[in-house]
């Protein structure tokens, strides 16, 4: 296509300066000729304008789509291939909350009805009465990018699942020349197979983590919620964690209710009742284990003396553990980045001791499985404090969720 963009001015020379209409076409131009799907809307949720891209992507002629609502053009559906309603749906928050929103995993179910994944950005234009009248929607197909996703998570998960086995039986063969009992070995070879085998053993780890954060990332984590009462499950692995600390004479403390005291009781005036709080969540209590665990572990690894709290608190809405620590701490610049895959602060005090960098992001994405958030607040050279909230169950809802478990019928929580 050629557009003469330029008009001649009455005296019949070529102005320098593009005219109103001109520039009007040359946006239609660029808009028209962009790979990304471009979608104009006004507040009352009509398309002001859609580009060939985004009228391809959803199954609509330019002309078909211009002038009617947005809905019946950009279906938005869930996972579960379940239509988005308005408060869910970001083409209609765009104009309630008026801040630029990108969100990263949708699903638009085209004309034909087919379920295609996308990233939708959408800019408010905002008037000068600081009202929204017209967003801008940018939507991308993502397929491609999934199935490539898809495919790394595939091959790490096989590749990893297939090296464990030979990393378990080298590890076995080492224990066992390591063994008194079995094997006579002069001090030097001891030495030297005590180093094979701590290596081997970090390196079935990190197969371990792998497989975990492959699984984590394309939605395969297995999960096997129930009703846990978060007190008693961490009075439960307390013992098992002081071990852990002792090993490096670090003392452990738990705090139950109020970080200011060890015991917060609720006491009727005049009554000698005493209620504790039943802190109650819907998790799988091995995958919380392993959050706690991991957490926990950091916390003695990058303590090199002093203590480790274990805290329990909470209100109405939430359920808040958190492990505090008074090692290393953690720079300020490393904060946002610390619950990302592979991750690693580098620095002298953390540089010389082993890792992965995959524990806290398997702890967040086991975390989000149970729509909680994790998150640190930490200070160089003072100790580091991580904080897990987890959506709290009130004692009815967790004892009817109970009773439906024993009846083999518990479907949702909501
Ligand atoms: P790693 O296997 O390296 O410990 P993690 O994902 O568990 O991986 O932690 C990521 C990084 O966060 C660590 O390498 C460390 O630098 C930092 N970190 C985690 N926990 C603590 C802590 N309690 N104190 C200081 N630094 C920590």
């Amino acid at each position: 296509m050629s557009l003469k963009l330029f008009s001649h001015t009455a005296g019949g020379a070529d102005t320098a300066k593009p005219s109103k209409a001109d520039q009007t076409l040359q946006s239609k131009v660029i808009i028209d000729g962009l790979d990304d799907g471009v979608i104009l809307i006004d507040n009352q949720f009509t398309i002001q304008l859609i580009n060939p891209s985004a009228s391809k992507l959803c199954g609509w002629k330019t002309d078909e789509a211009t002038g009617i609502n947005v809905d019946s053009v950009v279906q938005l559906v869930n996972s579960k291939n379940e239509k988005l309603d308005a408060s869910q749906n970001p083409l209609h928050q765009i104009f309630s909350t008026g801040n630029p929103m990108t969100n990263n995993d949708l699903m638009l179910l085209t004309r034909d009805n087919q379920s295609i994944p996308i990233r939708l950005h959408l800019t408010p234009l905002i008037n000068s009465n600081q009202q929204v009248y017209q967003a801008v929607a940018v939507l991308n197909n993502v397929s491609e990018e999934r199935s490539n996703e898809k495919q790394r998570a595939d091959f790490i998960s096989t590749a990893s699942h297939e090296m464990r086995t030979p990393v378990a039986a080298i590890e076995g063969y080492l224990a066992l020349a390591l063994n008194d009992k079995v094997s006579t070995i002069d001090s030097r070879a001891r030495g030297y197979l005590e180093k094979a085998h701590a290596s081997t053993q970090h390196l079935g780890q990190l197969f371990q983590d792998l497989l975990t954060s492959a699984k984590a990332e394309d939605g395969r984590l297995t999960s096997h919620p129930a009703v846990v009462e978060i007190n008693e499950f961490l009075n439960q692995i307390i013992s098992d964690l002081r071990l852990v600390a002792a090993k490096k004479n670090l003392e452990v403390d738990y705090v139950f209710g109020d970080t200011n005291q060890s015991v917060i009781n609720a006491t009727k005036e005049g009554s000698q009742k005493i209620i504790t709080p039943l802190y109650y969540a819907y998790v799988d209590p091995d995958r919380l284990r392993e959050v706690i665990t991991n957490l926990f572990d950091n916390a003695v690894k990058y303590t090199p003396e002093g203590k480790i709290t274990i805290g329990l608190t909470g209100n109405d809405q939430v359920v808040q553990c958190f492990i505090r620590d008074t090692g290393a701490g953690i720079p300020k610049e490393d904060l946002p980045h610390l619950f990302q895959k592979f991750y690693r602060v580098d620095n002298s005090a953390t540089r010389t001791i082993g890792g992965t960098g995959l524990g806290l992001f398997i702890c967040r994405k086991i975390i989000e499985l149970y729509n909680g958030r994790i998150w640190v607040e930490s200070e160089l050279g003072k100790g580091s404090t991580f904080f897990i909230n987890l959506p709290r169950l009130t004692t009815e809802k967790a004892n009817a969720l109970q009773t439906q478990t024993k009846a083999g019928s518990v479907t949702s929580i909501n």
